[in-house]
């Protein structure tokens, strides 16, 4: 089942794992399946009092990176 939000985001469910997914077109014009939940992608460094600070950034990693399934999807020739 997928479901057309606000702004044409569309969702869906991994296959693999029952995930939360959300769609989202690259700059390269190709469609990449996202985390729907938001996680801890990195860090930005602010500098207070004279310190660097780190500030987590949370955002949408890409679903490949955590899929539990995701080498099922590599292997997907032939079928079976
Ligand atoms: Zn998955």
């Amino acid at each position: 089942m997928s479901v057309l939000k606000g702004g044409g985001m569309k969702t869906a469910i991994c296959k693999g794992c029952g995930a939360d997914l959300i769609w989202a077109m690259t700059s390269n014009g190709k469609l990449m399946p996202l985390n729907a939940k938001k996680t801890n992608v990195g860090y930005e460094v602010e500098v207070i009092n004279d310190k660097a600070v780190c500030v987590p950034i949370k955002g949408h990693l890409q679903h490949w990176a955590t899929c539990s399934k995701a080498a099922d999807f590599k292997q997907k020739k032939g079928g079976d």
